[in-house]
């Protein structure tokens, strides 16, 4: 099968190694979709804290069963799954505590060195990790899921104890996803704000209530304007910009949850006079835990949190270079770009016989 290998910055070649065999609690799964998402960027680029290469890359992605192993149970061949990339040891206090999106020996598949992503034909994972998908959700959607439960993940960690009117900044693919998300846990009104104007008309057109413009206006203005006196019960943070998430701080009323979505590369100086006397929440986010999938693939089949629109393009699995190219060129307006990974049904039906 072919493996796709960043083997050094901005170079991904092509490996032709042997398809594995699924251990007795692993699935085997056919790639259909794989989407490249901001730290797979930073990975490609040989920018990211973390990660060493040579890496697979791939770890929001969705396929079908072609093999399972001898003790899984509930897994058809055949079925469309998507994966819940996350490792974690089980043991340790984070996890014992069933806080293993903080487990204190954590791996994302497919992003740090050490482990193996979806960036081939075929993948072995285990059973655990696997949802399965729907009837009615396509490959394309099972993909998103990924993103989306961060989402999801977000607004349940800045659930707040008073009212629920809600500010996403950046309306980014993370962004997006958040401001949906909000809408469908529950939130009476939800702003997003960018200075995109293309990334906020595609957040109306995921049904976000109010998208405004915050080239010319601070967060605080745009506060007043839409919730009034009242203010922000949640902000959610999906820009990672040092300079807006001082601005958060300001624009917080008392008692404000701050949700710290995005990424961080630089030093963020904010104000921590204002965060003691209001009583806000700052709030930190890493991933998702499997019940956040369960809710955002229920959302997705529902309706409740579109994704199609998102994907902006798609691109072979032979031309993964080609892609990251692509979002080079297209930073401002790309959302979510997938690699497709072409069906070969014939292990499939080999298998099923
Ligand atoms: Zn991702
Ligand atoms: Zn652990």
């Amino acid at each position: 099968m072919l493996q796709a290998v960043l083997e050094k910055p901005k170079t991904i070649v092509f490996h032709e190694i042997p398809i594995p065999e699924p251990g007795k609690d692993e699935v085997l799964l056919k790639v259909s979709r794989i989407g490249i998402c901001g730290s797979d960027i930073h990975v490609y680029h040989g920018k990211h804290k973390y990660a060493t290469l040579p890496v697979v890359q791939g770890h929001e992605g969705s396929g079908v069963i072609a093999k399972a192993g001898s003790e899984v149970s509930g897994l058809m061949i055949g079925e469309k799954v998507t994966i819940r990339p996350q490792l974690f040891c089980k043991e340790c206090i984070m996890c014992r505590k069933g806080r293993y999106n903080l487990c204190l020996d954590y791996k994302v598949i497919g992003v740090l060195g050490s482990t193996t992503g979806m960036a081939s034909e075929y993948f072995l994972i285990k059973a655990s990790l696997v949802h399965k998908l729907p009837q009615g959700i396509t490959l394309d959607q099972g993909a998103m899921v990924e993103p989306a439960a961060v989402a999801v993940h977000s607004v349940k960690l800045g659930a707040a104890p008073v009212g629920n009117k809600t500010l996403v900044v950046g309306a980014g693919p993370v962004g997006n996803l958040v401001a949906q998300a909000a809408k469908a846990l529950g939130a009476e009104k939800v702003i997003i704000v960018d200075i995109s104007q293309e990334r906020l008309e595609l957040a109306k057109k995921c049904g976000v209530d109010i998208c405004v413009n915050s080239r010319d206006r601070s967060l605080a203005d745009i506060i007043a304007e839409h919730f009034g006196s009242d203010g922000a019960d949640v902000i959610l943070d999906c820009a990672g910009a040092p300079v807006l998430v001082e601005q958060m701080v300001h624009a917080a009323r008392r008692g404000t949850n701050i949700v710290l979505t995005g990424n961080y590369y630089d030093k963020v100086p904010v104000e921590l006079g204002l965060v003691q006397r209001r009583e806000i929440n700052l709030v930190g986010v890493m991933n998702y835990l499997a019940e956040d999938y369960e809710d955002t693939i229920r959302f997705i089949a529902r309706g409740d949190m579109k994704v199609d629109p998102l994907i902006s393009t798609y691109f072979d699995i032979k031309d993964y270079n080609e892609a990251y190219q692509y979002i080079d060129e297209n930073m401002a307006k790309v959302m979510k770009v997938l690699i497709k990974v072409v069906i070969d049904r014939t292990l499939l039906t080999s298998n099923q016989e």
